[in-house]
């Protein structure tokens, strides 16, 4: 079976959006209210000529409740099955309390991490983006999932990590 690849982060970072550039077409559903995507959706995605599925989550928050918590819980299993997480960041924003939550969450899963620094739309958000290594997760990777900038080195690393 192709290796797995989940993208996690909090709600409105830019998760389908990213995984729409992974797999080259719009088949993730963005929207700007956060919480439309609420279970683990695989797509099939290739890049250098290597398979592998991307999974989209509905956006991770700590002590969610009700329909949030359940939300919450679908992106912790998608994370226990994953073979590499992609932990998405809003680099406009920084890292928020929510944010360094995730990252606990991550490190109790153990699984190899790579810190997507997303909405680095120009070279200023890309500078400020390297605030993010205050996370712990090592170099932060600048993406701009709806321009492509970043996207093709983004998709290099996961291979390197699979
Ligand atoms: P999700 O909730 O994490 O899946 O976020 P979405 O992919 O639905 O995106 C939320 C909002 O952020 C949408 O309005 C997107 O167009 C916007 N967005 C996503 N990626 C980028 C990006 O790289 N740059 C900018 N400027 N906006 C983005
Ligand atoms: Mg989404």
């Amino acid at each position: 079976p192709a290796p797995i690849v989940a993208v996690v982060g909090r709600p409105n970072v830019g998760k389908s959006t990213l995984v729409n550039r992974i797999i080259g077409r719009r088949q993730a559903v963005v929207e700007d209210i956060p919480g439309v995507t609420r279970d683990r959706v695989p797509y099939d995605a290739q890049w250098s000529g290597r398979r592998f599925t991307v999974v989209d989550t509905g956006g991770w928050e700590p002590d969610a409740k009700d329909r949030a918590a359940a939300i919450a819980n679908q992106a912790e299993i998608a994370v226990g099955t994953a073979d590499v997480v992609l932990f998405v960041v809003d680099a406009t924003v920084g890292s928020t309390d929510v944010d360094e939550a995730a990252v606990k969450m991550l490190r109790r899963s153990a699984k190899p991490v790579l810190l997507v620094a997303n909405k680095a739309d120009n070279a200023n958000i890309e500078l400020e983006a390297t605030s993010l290594w205050s996370l712990g997760l090592g170099e932060p990777m600048p993406v701009s999932a709806l321009h492509g900038r970043g996207s093709g080195d983004l998709l290099d690393a996961i291979l390197e990590a699979l």
